[in-house]
């Protein structure tokens, strides 16, 4: 039987060993573990050379265990099995959650569906629930969506161009809808595609927008599955200004799309040209507690320095073009109060704070206070929690779980909402970025910052079913979140 307390230094160890053996190229498969309690799981998270997706996250399972998901090597994996095979706390499956070796993965779209924007896109919420998307949208036929609306919906959807090409020379594209040409207007922003393996991503985005404007012109409402929603609500979504980046890292999806690796990251050389050396994670990049060894305790590693870590946070606050588009867009659109990105694949809704377990009591145990630098990410202490007003938690829970019922609601698989530290603490996210730029800018709009991880754990490429059901899923997800952020206020 293993001893919990006393592993912690063999697993560092073991675990660099296997990597430093691992080839690049090796295969990565979905592997689930189980424990009694997220605690449990404590120390196999902490080393950050394992890839646990976008976020380590214990969920609960319906035999009241909890499990964690990964994508690891079979070197890890055998490692593990030796580790814990005769442990009574951990257990470890490399095979129930093995979809990504099916052939039925839905494949990407080869040539352009939208013909340059003169085919606009046609989302499912509008549609028979019969009829089905066949492929996964290529990057350029994300774009020529984006033009397609563009053309279909003169005067009522806007795109531009985002000021920084990307490290391989790429323009992204931004739009927005609903509230007309003043950009002052708009108070919803929702990003995709930021991690370039999570398949599906930007066609969730894309198909939602296509669905409330093409019900919006019709006079008809939509439905996703077992949710319906009037014609009236659809005005109300949009009439509260929707900001759209639906392709954050195109250099990481093209290389994604056309090699089938697994490739997380973007394509930035500077700090590592091979392997997976090359790329930052955009979702440790954020000027949110970034430096996190000076942040967070050295018990924990929210993020990465080094470049072959799926988790390497980059040169500095904000150093990948990526990053910074995505930041200006609240220069643009200084109403926006609710932000989503959407991720996969986990099956949650996670609210703030990702660096702490929240707190409402103490406004001075802040992210902003030096006096707890270096205490910062241990959850299951009373050293430091992240302060958040009472009325804030109120809110963006009540956002979170309404999301989360709408999901539900669809009717054909079960989400769960939580706090994004969950497990384990990240540093330079989006969502937390979102939030705390209220305190560490002032004079800017307070944003309610949210990441939707859809999809079935771990499996970053669905099938075509699963494709599709993440459309509806995502969709409904999208309309509750939008319609309680309305509720609960948009100024
Ligand atoms: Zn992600």
């Amino acid at each position: 039987m293993k001893q919990f307390v006393p592993a912690a230094a063999a697993v560092a160890l073991q675990i660099t060993t296997c990597l430093a053996h691992a080839s690049h190229a090796e295969e990565l498969l979905p592997v689930q573990i189980r424990a009694p309690s997220p605690a449990h799981f404590s120390e196999l998270v902490a080393n950050n050379t394992l890839d646990f997706g976008c976020r380590p996250i214990a969920l609960p399972t319906s035999d009241g265990q909890f499990q964690l998901q990964g994508l690891l090597t079979r070197d890890q994996i055998s490692w593990l099995h030796g580790e814990y095979s005769s442990g009574e706390f951990i257990t470890v499956q490399e095979t129930v959650l093995d979809k990504r070796q099916t052939s039925g993965k839905a494949p990407i779209g080869t040539g352009d569906r939208f013909s340059g924007g003169s085919v606009a896109p046609s989302g499912l919420g509008t549609k028979a629930s019969t009829i089905t998307i066949a492929s996964i949208l290529n990057v350029n036929e994300i774009n020529s969506a984006i033009t397609g609306l563009v053309n279909a919906y003169p005067g009522a959807f806007f795109k531009y161009n985002l000021p920084y090409t990307t490290f391989q020379g790429r323009t992204s594209v931004a739009a927005y809808t609903g509230a007309g040409a003043d950009t002052s207007k708009y108070r919803l922003y929702l990003s995709a595609g930021m991690h370039a393996r999570e398949r599906g991503g930007p066609d969730n985005l894309i198909y939602w927008i296509s669905d409330l404007l093409a019900a919006n012109k019709s006079g008809s409402g939509l439905t996703y599955g077992s949710k319906s929603y009037t014609n009236a609500q659809v005005k109300s979504v949009l009439n509260a200004g929707i900001v759209l980046f639906p392709l954050v890292n195109p250099d990481g999806v093209v290389y994604d799309q056309s090699s089938g690796s697994l490739w997380r990251k973007n394509r930035n050389t500077r700090s590592g040209t091979s392997g997976s050396s090359i790329g930052v994670d955009l979702n440790r990049n954020f000027d949110f507690l970034w430096n996190f060894r000076k942040f967070f305790s050295s018990s924990v590693s929210p993020a990465s320095t080094s470049p072959s870590s799926e988790a390497f946070y980059g040169t500095a606050a904000e150093s990948e073009q990526e990053t910074k588009n995505h930041v200006s867009i609240y220069d643009k659109f200084p109403g926006i109060r609710w932000f989503m990105d959407i991720h996969s694949a986990a099956g949650t809704i996670l609210y703030s704070w990702g660096d702490d377990v929240n707190q409402s009591t103490d406004p001075n145990m802040n992210f902003l206070n030096a006096t707890y630098d270096g205490k910062r990410g241990v959850t299951s202490d009373t050293t430091y929690k992240e302060y958040i007003p009472a009325a804030d938690h109120t809110a963006i829970k009540r956002a979170a779980d309404a999301t989360v019922a709408g999901m539900k609601g669809v009717g054909s698989r079960s989400y769960v909402s939580q706090q994004a530290v969950g497990l384990y603490p990240t540093s330079g996210a989006s969502d937390d970025y979102a939030f705390s730029r209220f305190w560490a800018k002032p004079g800017v709009n307070k944003v309610y910052g949210f990441t939707m991880e859809f999809g079935y754990s771990t499996n970053f490429y669905p099938t075509t079913t699963e494709f599709n059901q993440n459309i509806l899923d995502t969709n409904a997800g999208f309309m509750e979140w939008a319609l309680t952020a309305i509720s609960v206020g948009l100024q």
